[in-house]
């Protein structure tokens, strides 16, 4: 395992970039890292299920998953990452929306930050929910298709979930590189894992407030 991509396949998506942020926060490159593997290794997952005439359902719009799933895992650095993004770039309407949303949260309430069947924070969104797509047909209201049709789930590529779970590890102090691989190995990062419907979310929805003002 290295600091390295694991293909430079230039059809790939390509790495969220925000050049400035990047370089006031130390956190920040090492999440969008994290996250552009796990965007490539889906990707090259889904296209080959499409050699296979195994389609894709997941589309803009479709947002059942977002409203059903009730145990969506989410690591402290995506935390980081996602009180970041909604205190500064969320912008209004939605940037109201969500401060009412994340106030009223109550724990394990659907996740706030879908708005109008989309995703308010799409682009920091977590690896779990990068990584849940579903072949064939849409999820039925109300359905999770990990446990009705498993088949139709996408199974990520697990090189690119250790690759993108290494890259996030110095942020959790973990540096030297044989105990990086030890980490990885024995799932040491799983133990951090939070779930976001039961996130106390009310304190996200301060600090948005207390950032307006400070702004006016
Ligand atoms: S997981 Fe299901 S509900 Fe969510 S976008 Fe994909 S098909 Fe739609
Ligand atoms: S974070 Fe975004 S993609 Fe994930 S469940 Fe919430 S609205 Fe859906």
């Amino acid at each position: 395992m290295s600091d390295r991509h694991i293909t430079d396949n230039k059809c790939l998506p390509k790495r969220v970039q925000f050049p400035d942020d990047e370089s006031k926060f130390r956190w920040m490159p090492m999440l969008l890292d994290a996250y552009a593997i796990i965007d490539e290794g889906i990707a090259i997952a889904i296209s080959e299920e499409d050699k296979r005439d195994i389609k894709l359902s997941c589309k803009k719009g479709c947002d059942s998953c977002c409203r059903t799933h009730k145990d969506i895992p989410v690591y402290p650095l995506e935390l980081v990452g996602i009180y970041w993004f909604s205190t500064e770039k969320v912008v209004q309407p939605v940037r109201e929306i969500l401060k009412r949303q994340l106030s009223s949260h109550i724990k394990g309430d659907p996740c706030p930050f879908l708005i109008n069947s989309s995703c308010s924070i799409h682009l920091i969104r977590p690896i779990a929910c990068r990584q849940f797509n579903v072949f064939n047909r849409q999820c039925a209201e109300g359905e999770d298709p990990f446990y009705t049709r498993r088949d139709d789930v996408l199974t990520p590529i697990k090189d690119y979930t250790a690759q993108a779970f290494y890259t996030m590890l110095p942020f959790y102090g973990v540096t030297d590189e044989d105990d990086k691989i030890d980490a990885i190995e024995n799932n040491l990062i799983h133990s951090l894992v939070r779930i976001l419907q039961s996130c106390s979310w009310k304190e996200l929805a301060g600090i948005m407030t207390d950032f307006d003002a400070k702004k006016h």
